[in-house]
This record gives structure tokens, sequence and C-alpha cells, in this order.
């Protein structure tokens, strides 16, 4: 049985102050029950302040992005045992935002997935087509590109310790959600496209939808057979609304 994993992408916000308000929110509200874990990624600078709030707590920590190499002449970039080191358990890479705005290919974002687990990383791979490509037909290659990248360069054995996204670049901060339906087609088809190579690891995997996931519609996406949770942008800010998705997972 999968667990649902809530994770909050906190993007470019948030200050020292703001972000002790908000991780003291959510760690004084964490629902009742089981069944669902809950992750914070904070920009770089405050992981090690949002690493000392969530110590002992039910909120674990993750970082939007990191760094294909392990150390040396890169400046402006965070290697992955830097992370490890400050206390991430998760790191997302390939959202479509460093793809688009960055230009992270395939190829770098399959890199940073292999990085990140070397160094005990969780890697969040995210994948998801834009509008145009949803709408001339191509969802299904879009994403099976994106995820034989990682497959041909780790292997499908990597993902027994590692999260997929299914992110729609036309539902990211927009307020458009996929339909439950549209997200379980395409989360279905991942798992599909894994279970082709390992029947095992593609049931135990955590497919997670982002894309304007909020308190109101989550339980109708969580309830959905292949979707495990949610990475989410916007609802992620506040806390009420980071818990009402977390209540939306918990079990009994
Ligand atoms: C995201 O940034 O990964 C995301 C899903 O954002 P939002 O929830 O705001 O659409």
């Amino acid at each position: 049985m999968r667990e649902f994993l809530i994770a909050g992408n906190w993007k470019m916000n948030g200050s020292r102050s703001a972000n002790e308000a908000l991780v003291s929110g959510i760690i004084g509200g964490v629902p009742a029950g089981s069944g669902f874990s809950l992750l914070v990624c904070p920009p770089f600078p405050y992981l090690a302040s949002v690493a000392a709030t969530v110590a002992g707590s039910a909120v674990k920590l993750g970082a939007q992005n990191v760094s294909e190499y392990e150390s040396g002449a890169y400046t402006g970039e965070v290697a992955p045992a830097m992370l490890k080191d400050v206390g991430c358990e998760y790191v997302i890479v390939g959202h479509s935002e460093r793809r688009s705005l960055y230009g992270e290919s395939s190829f770098q974002v399959a890199a940073k997935f292999l990085a990140a687990q070397a160094a005990g990383l969780t890697p969040i791979l995210c994948v998801g087509e834009t509008l145009e490509e949803r709408q001339d037909g191509s969802t299904e290659s879009v994403v099976d590109f994106q995820l034989n990248a990682v497959l041909d360069a780790a292997g499908v054995d990597a993902f027994r310790l590692a999260v997929i996204a299914y992110e729609p670049v036309w539902a990211i901060g927009t307020g458009m959600t996929a339909t439950p339906e549209q997200a379980q087609d395409v989360h279905r088809h991942i798992r599909a496209r894994l279970a082709e190579k390992d029947a095992g690891i593609a049931e135990s995997l955590q497919i997670l939808y982002g894309g304007s996931m909020k308190g109101e519609n989550a339980a109708g996406l969580l309830s959905m057979p292949d979707i495990d949770g949610g990475l989410i942008g916007g609802a992620s800010l506040k806390a009420d609304d980071f818990l009402a998705i977390a209540a939306a997972a918990s079990q009994g």
C-alpha cells in the first residue's frame, strides 16, 4: 500500500520570520490519522533554519533544485551532498520552471537525478506537458521522453528510491487544475511504462500530482488509484491551505 506524500514547493518565497510561522503552523496542525507524510521545500538559504524547526516533527525537508556535479568550480550551484548535510531528504529535479526558464534539458535533469541519489537524497522527478502539447495529443509522448531520459541514465532500479510528480505545465500556478480523470490517465500511463520494466517497482512508486492543487480539489485528485499525493506550490505557502490538503490525504 502506497502512502500519500504531500510536498510543498515554496519556490522563491519566504523570509526567516514567515518561514518560522508557516512551519510552526504546519507542525501544530498535522492532521490526526495516518497514511501520509508531509514535506516542505524552502529556498536554499533557509534550508538549515527550517531543518532546525522541523527536527523531531512529522515534517520532512527537501530542496527545490540541485547541481548535477559533486563539487568544484560551479559558481552559484549547490551540491547534493550539501543538501544532505543540512538535513534534506528529498530534492525536486526537473521542475517545469527549471526546464523552461533555465533551459534544463531532460538529460541534465537525469544527471541531477543520479547525483541526488548518489548523495542519499530521494529525487522528486517532475514531468508534464504544456497546453499546446496536450492540445496536439502529445501528452504521453512528452512524458515518456522526460521519463526515458532518466530511465536510460539511471535504470529502472533507481525508481525504488524516487518519486515522480506529474505536473501539467498549464495547471501550474494558473488556477487551472487537471480533472481527477485527466490526471489519473497520465498517472496510470506513467505507472504502466515503469511496469513494463519492473512491476514491483511500478507498484510501490509514489506518483504525485502537481498543478493548482488546493483544499477544495485535493480529495477528488487523491481518490484516484494512481495519485499518491501532491506537489503543491501556491497552497503550500499558508499553513491552513497546506493542512487542508494534508487532511484530504489522512486516513482514519
Ligand atoms: C508547483 O510549482 O510545483 C506547483 C504545482 O504550483 P501550484 O500548486 O501553484 O500550481
